[in-house]
């Protein structure tokens, strides 16, 4: 039984996962004024404030009784420093409280986990779509292997971004969907994909623009995600007919987005690739995604002892181990 504490960024957030099912997932998100972005020291105090409850109501079950996990896993990194000191340091006194092993857990590594654990992919080529990853990954020598991914921001960013210009309500990503739905007239924005590489910033700067020069709201969000998601789905194409893989698993916070899904499921139809979505209640960031990547971690021989547990806000998918993949 393992207790996942997330805390990378905007949601601090604590699971409890047994034997491979989630058992408890709870999570509470720091949500900024609207056109205002993620302080990251004022995300590291709603962290603060809500931990302890957090936890309180991750190990316990709806009937009253208490969990007793026997591994803490904690979101080492990528993210923003003084939240994941925040996860880190409540794992680590937990762990020692508890005297039960701590393992460090990447949080990119545990969007793929999760969506993984829960669906049917043994080997596929994996798509991670979140407001710090847009990547295309197939698994190599023990280790996922970026194979696209974008040159500058990610598509999280892009739709955090224009929300922000756009005063619209965070998620910038929730919020451009739904406007997106009542939009119709495809505006001319720029489309960029360098082989299997998207490059987003050109697309919104010109949308930002757009907006500010009086081109409706709703035309605006349904052409930004008609040609961010076009030019995510061309590289999945080109990556997913390179690699020769035949599963697509999407994953990730933008994963949520049904349009997106609609285009990569498509995608991975012409090329008779199977595909797995993560479900949208685990797609974004959450405790459920470390508690399971951490049990699979610690199988595999993962841990670490308080004092060498540091975190690590820039971290690569490609410098950690993951022996548990390709599955059986
Ligand atoms: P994560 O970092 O995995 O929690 O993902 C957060 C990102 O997901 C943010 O950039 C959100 O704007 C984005 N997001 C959340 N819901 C949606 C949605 N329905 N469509 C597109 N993006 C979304
Ligand atoms: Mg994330």
């Amino acid at each position: 039984m393992c207790l996942g504490i997330e805390s990378t960024a905007h949601t601090f957030g604590a699971s409890i996962v047994n034997d491979g099912r989630i058992i408890t997932n709870v999570n509470r998100t720091y949500r900024p004024p609207p056109g205002i972005g993620i302080h990251p020291r004022k995300a590291s105090e709603h962290h603060v404030t809500v931990s302890e409850d957090v936890v309180a109501k991750a190990i316990k079950s709806p009937n009253g009784h208490q969990f007793h996990p026997d591994i803490i896993a904690y979101a080492a990194g990528p993210g923003l420093g003084p939240c994941l000191r925040i996860g880190a340091t409540v794992a680590r006194a937990l762990a020692s409280f508890l005297d039960r092993p701590l393992v460090p857990v990447h949080h990119g590594v545990a969007h793929l986990d999760i969506a993984m654990s829960l669906g049917k992919a043994r080997d596929p080529l994996a798509v991670l779509i979140s407001g710090g990853h847009t990547a295309m990954l197939v698994h190599l020598n023990n280790r996922w292997r970026v194979y696209g991914e974008t040159q500058d921001i990610t598509l999280g960013n892009v739709l955090d971004m224009f929300g922000r210009e756009a005063k619209l309500p965070p998620p910038g990503g929730r919020s451009v969907e739904d406007l997106a739905k009542r939009g119709h007239r495809l505006l001319d924005l720029p489309y960029t994909v360098k082989g299997n590489d998207v490059a987003y910033s050109g697309l919104l700067t010109a949308a930002v623009n757009m907006f500010h020069k009086g081109a409706g709201v709703e035309d605006v969000c349904f052409s930004l995600q008609e040609i961010a998601f076009s030019m995510l789905s061309e590289a999945v194409e080109r990556s997913l007919v390179q690699t020769r893989r035949d599963e697509v698993v999407v994953a990730g916070g933008v994963a949520a987005n049904s349009r997106l899904r609609e285009m990569l499921e498509s995608v991975a139809k012409d090329h008779d690739a199977s595909f797995y979505q993560v479900p949208v209640e685990y797609s974004g960031d959450c405790g459920a995604q470390i508690a399971c990547s951490g049990s699979l971690a610690f199988k595999h021989g993962a841990k670490v002892s308080n004092a060498d547990s540091y975190v690590i806000p820039r971290w690569r998918m490609d410098e950690v181990d993951v022996p548990w993949v390709p599955r059986n």
